[in-house]
Parts: C-alpha cells; structure tokens; sequence
C-alpha cells in the first residue's frame, strides 16, 4: 500500500510502499484512511526537527491526525462495525509507569512513551491502519466531515480539562464549580486550529472569548473567532502588556502559539487566582531577558497556575466528539470552515512545506467521504 515517510532528520518526504497492515489480535480494527491533517509537529518534521522513526527502521511514516473508516473488526470487537467512521489516539504507553498502566499514557512519567507518526510508531499518512481497539474512537457519523479535527481536539478538550479541574480543586467552593468558565473572561493566544478550537470549547462553556494573533482582522481566522462569539485583539495594536487595560485581566490564559516570549509576556494578562495553560510546543530554541522577580513576584501574590500539557487521553478525544457534536448543532456548518485547504495524496509536499496566510487547517484526502447510508 501508499504511504508517506520522511527520514527523520531530513527534509525529504517522499512516497514509500508498505505492506497492507493486518489484523493480528481479536481486539484490533483495520481502518480505510480518509483523511489526515496536517498540523505544526508535520511540519517541524518535515523541516528536519523532532520525530524518531520506528527501531531499525530507516524512515518513519508520518501523520497523527487521523480520520477512517472501519473495512475490518477482529473476533472480539463490538464497538465497531464495518463502514462506522473512527480514529485512533497517537500515544502508546511506555509499559512500566502507572499512568500508562492505566490508559493515560499522555501522562507518561519515563517518556519511553512512543507516538504514532511522530515518535516510533509509524502513523496514519497511508491507505489502511491497524490499532487496538482500546485506541479508537467512534465519530458520529453527522460529523464526520469534521472527524479530522477530533485529533486536534483532543489537545484542548484535555488542557482546559486540567485548567477548570486545578481551580475547582484549589479555589474556595464558592468561586469555581465545574461550570468555573462560565461567563469568565478567556485569553487565547495563537489562532490557529489548536487556538481556534480552543476558543470554540470556551465558547461552548460559555466563556467571554478574546483572541490575540498578529494576522489582518479582516482575514479568516479572526473572522471566524468572531463568528462564534469571540473578541479579536491584534496583538500589533493591543501588546500583552495592555490586554489587561483594553480587555480586562484573564481569569484564563490558553497559549497556542509556541512563542516563547510571547508566553511570559501573557502572564501579565492574567488575573488573581488566574490559571495559564500552554501548549504549543516551540520548534526552535530562543535565549530571553525576562523580568523574572516580577514575573514570579505577580504569580506568587496573585496565586497564579501556571501548567503544561502535551497529547491526550482516550476520554479526551471522546470529549472532542462531544464537543464536535455540540458545536455542529450550535453552529451549523460553520466548524467544516476551519478545513481551509485540501490536497491529495500526491501532493503532500505541498501541504507539509507551503504555508499560506489564510489557511487554517490543511488535511491529505486520501479517500473522499463515502456518501451518508440510504442518501
Ligand atoms: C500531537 C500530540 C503529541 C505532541 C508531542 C502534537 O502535535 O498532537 O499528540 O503528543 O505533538 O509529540
């Protein structure tokens, strides 16, 4: 079968075959690949940065951002039928930790974790891909068109899990229930897809939305920011040192954009008892002068959280298909618009090395939606 693979370290992608995968094990699923995204860690790898391929393995299939469809189930699948649309999460565990042990490998504590695409593990670039059924996940099928973004999701869906968590744990009850977002002012930084989507979740929990880019207002993704009920800030006329004059101080902060500088900064933004997530991840290494004493000063006096968080558990990517669900109601069509440009298979350089201003995300169609059953 096609696939596509890189040698990690080099900027050469190019088409590989591989032998179909099978289905070796009651509990695994063979999955049609349709779709793959492509998103900021495809292309680090593919511009010579982080991905190791699988051992004794020469290069790496690449991808994570998986949508298929079911062409096979093992003896002991029942959650899975042929033709139901799934993906697969992306980490697999190290095998000695606790976290891993119990399914939450996105909170490996050896880092022998390997990733799917990424770290190991060949990913989903290819026409068929097996996986235990314990990595899948059912996408309805009135989603589908945005199933892609489940993957993508997951990260958020699990990074502001963890914020609203830590304040309902350490604030006094009468401040943070789990409905803690509601109505609170929330600070996005980067809109990109991880941005975007972060900024659709805050918006479905009801959250006052503000998003900093440095992109025109007029282009697509601060339209589409708006379009859900977001505030754009331009951070060439609203620096983070006047987001808390121009829009009032962020009881949370969610950095999406892997700028170093940019992330210290935000911390100026964020209110008493705030609580910061980042999750980008910066490509390159950057030396920085900060004001530190003042930096940690305010966080101390002002009970500041601050935390990191990578990659995503199994309920996670079930939260995204929640999320896509409400979303797809709440906004009908407009979520399928974050899907900005589309290349086939042939032309996966294209999508990994070319960058335009107004995409947001870009996905390989490797196979076109089978049409909805009985239409
Ligand atoms: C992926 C995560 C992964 C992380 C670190 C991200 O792009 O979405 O699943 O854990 O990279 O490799």
């Amino acid at each position: 079968m096609k696939a596509i693979a890189i040698v990690p370290g080099t900027r050469a992608l190019h088409h590989v075959e591989r032998p179909e995968p099978r289905i070796e094990t009651p509990h695994q699923l063979k999955l049609q690949v349709l779709q793959v995204g492509i998103c900021g860690t495809d292309r680090e790898e593919g511009s010579a940065g982080r991905s190791e391929a699988p051992p004794g393995a020469r290069d790496l299939v690449i991808g994570h951002e998986l949508l298929g469809t079911v062409v096979e189930t093992g003896s002991a699948i029942t959650r899975f039928r042929k033709g139901d649309f799934a993906v697969f999460t992306v980490r697999r565990g190290c095998g000695t930790c606790l976290p891993c042990a119990m399914n939450r490998s996105d909170m490996c504590t050896t880092g022998r974790y390997r990733e799917r695409g990424i770290d190991g593990l060949d990913g989903y670039q290819a026409e068929f891909v097996v996986d235990d059924e314990q990595y899948a996940v059912n996408i309805p099928r009135v989603i589908a068109p945005v199933g892609v973004l489940t993957e993508p999701l997951s990260i958020v869906e699990k990074a502001i899990d963890e914020a609203v968590r830590l304040q309902f744990a350490r604030l006094p009850a009468a401040m943070a229930t789990p409905m803690w977002l509601y109505d609170r002012p929330c600070l996005v930084a980067g809109l990109g897809p991880i941005g975007l989507l972060a900024a659709m979740v805050l918006r479905l929990r009801g959250a006052r939305v503000f998003g900093l880019d440095i992109v025109d207002a007029e282009s697509a993704r601060p339209r589409w920011l708006e379009s859900i009920g977001g505030h754009y800030l331009n951070a060439r006329a609203v620096p983070p040192d006047r987001i808390r004059q121009e829009a009032g101080p962020m009881m949370f902060v969610f950095e999406a954009a892997g700028a170093p500088r940019l992330a210290f900064n935000l911390l100026d933004a964020l209110d008493y008892n705030g609580v910061y997530v980042l999750t980008g991840i910066p490509s390159s290494e950057q030396q920085l002068q900060i004001p530190a004493g003042e930096l940690i000063r305010g966080m101390v006096l002002s009970n500041q959280a601050m935390i990191g968080s990578v990659n995503a558990s199994r309920g996670h990517f079930q939260m995204a298909v929640d999320d896509l669900l409400n979303a797809h109601y709440r906004w009908p069509g407009h979520i399928a618009k974050l899907i900005t440009h589309r290349f086939p298979v042939e032309e996966v350089e294209r999508a990994v090395h070319e960058h335009t201003p107004d995409e947001i995300k870009t996905i390989i169609e490797w196979r076109s939606l089978p049409a909805p059953r009985g239409g």
